[in-house]
């Protein structure tokens, strides 16, 4: 992966390039990112450009030639640094295929059936490689469905510590660099601890790239040993544009997912599937079923809901947070300002809620906010879903008052 293949973000990659060329390059740095912003493919591709090389011709270029001669040091002959990597060069190519013997990832997995070990994350190997060359934005979660991992939490177990230990003790075997990426490093808990040495004395030329999302799950041992590089979320036109550059979607479109997406790639490379009208009409059949037609058609809908699997749950959960976002702009804004970006569909429905005064609509997005976190945590669909329908019965008939968390 290149750069160049990376959205956006061209801050982080300038300061990347800039921390080799200056030669502060720590032993260990902190990618804290949101989901869907590009820690890992900025990893990636900076392992790659470590790798590559037209980046590092050969260890000899920086070595002093000799004195002239007239007795005086010849400065040193000036690196060019360049702001990519090749893509061409065989590093290039086996790190872009992620074989690269010297760039080592380390993943949350789960126990593998029939296994009599805790698992580590080269049991995944095969998958892992797929997974990340057909999703570089890919996320935890989706990762670990990926894996069939079902309810059960991703780990990075104490086995996998020591096979980083002792791969980060080993020399490197095709470049001056020995690269351990850890993705997700909340999922070390306190197994963390046993790389601290490590980190602290590493072998020379090993670098650390830790990718995670969540500060306050990293051991404070560990962030205070890694240089922390903070990725900002992408914003809504850079992921618009992304969408519309590959032929995704039509402008409109482009934005209206990308302003759904809340600065998440991946997530808007999965709405550019679903939005095809069916959630929209699923969720008007069952906003209608809360507010005129009854019970019987509330569990017509719910049924349709549960059947969708997870993902779309989510999804469409997300759609109706959107569309009261929607509303609340076109509230605020009025309809011509804030409606340019979306679509003609989204913002009809949007205009319909704002029926509603902005607590009842912010009664609402908290709602959507609670199932969203209790589906992403296997919870029953059906059983979710009936809560939320009540719950919304009483927001929109303004009872809120007897809503109790
Ligand atoms: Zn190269």
């Amino acid at each position: 992966m290149k750069f160049s293949d990376v959205i956006a973000q061209a801050e982080t990659k300038k300061h990347l390039i800039n921390m080799v060329k200056e030669n502060r390059l720590s032993h260990a740095l902190l990618f804290l990112n949101k989901p869907g912003s590009g820690g890992l493919p900025l990893a990636r591709a900076f392992a790659q450009y470590l790798v590559c090389e037209k980046v590092n011709p050969s260890l000899t270029t920086n070595i002093h030639s000799g004195p002239s001669l007239f007795g005086d040091a010849e400065p040193m002959p000036e690196k060019i640094y360049p702001q990519d990597s090749c893509g061409e060069c065989a590093a290039c190519k086996k790190a872009a295929e992620m074989v690269h013997p010297d760039i080592h990832y380390t993943y949350p997995v789960v126990t593998l059936k029939n296994a009599n070990r805790p698992p580590i994350s080269s049991d995944y190997a095969v998958q892992w490689r797929n997974y990340m060359l057909e999703n570089p934005y890919g996320n935890e979660f989706e990762w670990l469905q990926y894996i069939k991992a079902e309810n059960r939490q991703g780990n990075i177990t104490v086995n996998e510590t020591e096979e980083i230990i002792k791969t980060m003790n080993l020399k490197s075997y095709e470049s001056i660099y020995k690269i351990q990426i850890i993705w997700m490093p909340e999922a070390l808990g306190t197994n963390g601890n046993r790389l601290l040495k490590l980190i602290e004395e590493p072998a020379p030329n090993s670098l650390f790239i830790l990718v995670a999302s969540n500060e306050s799950k990293i051991l404070p041992t560990i962030l205070s040993r890694t240089q922390l590089i903070k990725i900002p979320a992408l914003s809504n036109q850079e992921i618009a544009h992304e969408l519309e550059a590959r032929g995704l979607a039509t402008k409109e479109k482009a934005m209206s997912v990308a302003l759904m997406s809340d600065g998440d790639y991946f997530e808007a490379l999965q709405l550019i599937q679903h939005t095809d009208g069916e959630q929209d009409q699923i969720l008007r059949n069952w906003l209608n079923s809360i507010l005129k037609t009854g019970p019987m058609a509330q569990t017509k809908v719910i049924d349709e809901i549960a059947k969708m699997g997870r993902e779309r749950q989510k999804q469409f959960l997300q759609y109706f947070n959107h569309i009261i976002h929607q509303a609340i702009r076109i509230d605020t804004l009025g309809f011509d300002t804030a409606s340019t970006a979306a679509d003609f569909n989204t913002n009809e429905l949007a205009e319909k809620m704002n029926r509603f005064s902005l607590a009842q609509k912010e009664a609402i997005v908290n709602e959507l906010d609670k199932a969203t976190y209790y589906i992403e945590r296997n919870a029953n669909a059906k059983i979710q879903f009936h809560a939320l329908t009540i719950r919304l019965y009483y927001i929109f008939g303004n009872k809120s008052l007897i809503l109790v968390d």
